[in-house]
């Protein structure tokens, strides 16, 4: 089944690490944007530019920036059109990313009856230090508080996204957030490594007030310590990046890692399906502008050869914990992973990075904090 990846594009300020495809929030633009998101949908659907009206997808995942800056009549809105347009499952699983500061009690009930059952909240870190030197709006304090409201809202299904390597970090303070996680009970967490990107305004914060990041080693002991309490904690690793208690996977990232099909609505959304990949317009207002007009919105439309599609599969699917199937890869394209792979992967297994168990091939947990080394034999 497909995935429907909705972008919303408005922050209400610019965090000083932030890579993603966003601007900030302006009511005006953000009515607009939302017309041209259900006139993208309602198009997709029906006039069969992704392949007809009925496909059938399961999830919807309202991604960002901050899409809880969206009010719950237009996430209403935009639920319905993909209602209307797509064949969706009775037990979808629809994902609101929230900022905590972006919300409150009554607004997580109207977004619970407006259909999004699963809200991923962007904490990063419990330690108000931490969080100032990301330059990010909320407090610890409200990341608990909007935790707590979501549980009085209805949600059973709740994610908080953790950042790790921050500025001035070292392991105790990075357990402290995971400790504090543990302590609320999200049924999904996900810990992100911050990367600062060379024009980052982060890059410049941290070299004015000479913030450092924990060297590599440690690193490696954030991570393992991190996965060993959760694991203490009743959390399974299903991803390298991602942990959930039994049945709360987040069904929409995998079809990501499981060589799925998914269809991405919004400025710079990207899309892959039957072996075409595509990604829309980047600019909010151009985007608008040409899906006010009912034009082609993608902008980089590609069909993928079938090593490309291998590799893809290949590399994603080692993501995951169960790592890659052999037989089904050989079924899907006709590869042989070992024969085609084997030499290269044997230094790897050796050094106990990968494990091979009949004719799965994954990666260790150690394995992990190499994976793109691993990786990079697929590519
Ligand atoms: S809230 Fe998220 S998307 Fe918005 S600026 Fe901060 S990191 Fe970027």
């Amino acid at each position: 089944m497909l995935g429907l990846y909705v972008h919303v594009p408005f922050c209400s300020a610019i965090c000083n690490y932030c890579n993603f495809n966003r601007g900030l929030f302006d009511a005006d633009l953000k009515a607009r944007y939302v017309d041209a998101l259900i006139s993208e949908i309602t198009q997709a659907g029906g006039a069969g530019r992704a392949g007809g009206a009925g496909d059938a997808a399961d999830t919807i995942f309202f991604g960002g920036g901050t899409p809880s800056l969206l009010e719950p009549d237009e996430i209403a809105r935009i639920i319905e059109a993909c209602e209307s347009s797509f064949d969706l499952a009775v037990d979808r699983e629809v994902t609101l990313e929230a900022n905590p500061e972006s919300v409150t009690g009554a607004r997580l009930a109207a977004y619970r009856r407006a259909g999004v059952n699963r809200i991923s909240f962007g904490v990063q870190s419990f330690r108000e230090d931490e969080l100032r030197r990301l330059s990010r709006l909320h407090s610890a304090d409200r990341a608990r508080a909007a935790f707590q409201e979501a549980r009085a809202a209805g949600f059973d299904n709740v994610s908080l996204d953790l950042m790790m390597w921050l500025p001035q970090q070292r392991i105790e303070q990075w357990l402290e957030s995971i400790d504090a996680a543990i302590a609320l009970g999200p049924e999904h967490l996900s810990l992100y490594m911050l990367e600062v990107y060379p024009n980052a305004p982060l890059k410049d914060d941290m070299a004015r007030a000479k913030w450092s990041q924990a060297p590599d080693d440690d690193v490696a002991a954030m991570y393992l310590g991190a996965m060993t309490r959760l694991d203490e904690a009743g959390y399974g690793q299903y991803e390298i990046s991602n942990v959930a208690k039994q049945g709360r996977r987040s069904r929409h990232n995998l079809k990501y890692w499981t060589d799925g099909e998914w269809l991405g609505f919004g400025c710079g959304a990207h899309s892959t399906r039957a072996g075409v990949r595509w990604k829309n317009i980047s600019s909010t207002e151009d985007y608008i502008d040409v899906a006010g007009r009912g034009s082609l919105l993608s902008c980089d439309i590609r069909r993928l050869t079938a090593d490309e599609q291998l590799g893809d599969a290949l590399f994603t699917g080692l993501r995951l914990v169960d790592g890659i199937d052999a037989n089904a890869i050989q079924t899907r394209y006709g590869v042989d992973v070992w024969g085609r792979f084997g030499p290269d992967l044997e230094p790897f297994l050796e050094a106990g990075c990968l494990r091979r168990d009949g004719s799965r091939l994954s990666l260790t947990r150690q394995g992990m904090l190499l994976a793109h080394e691993v990786m990079s034999v697929f590519v």
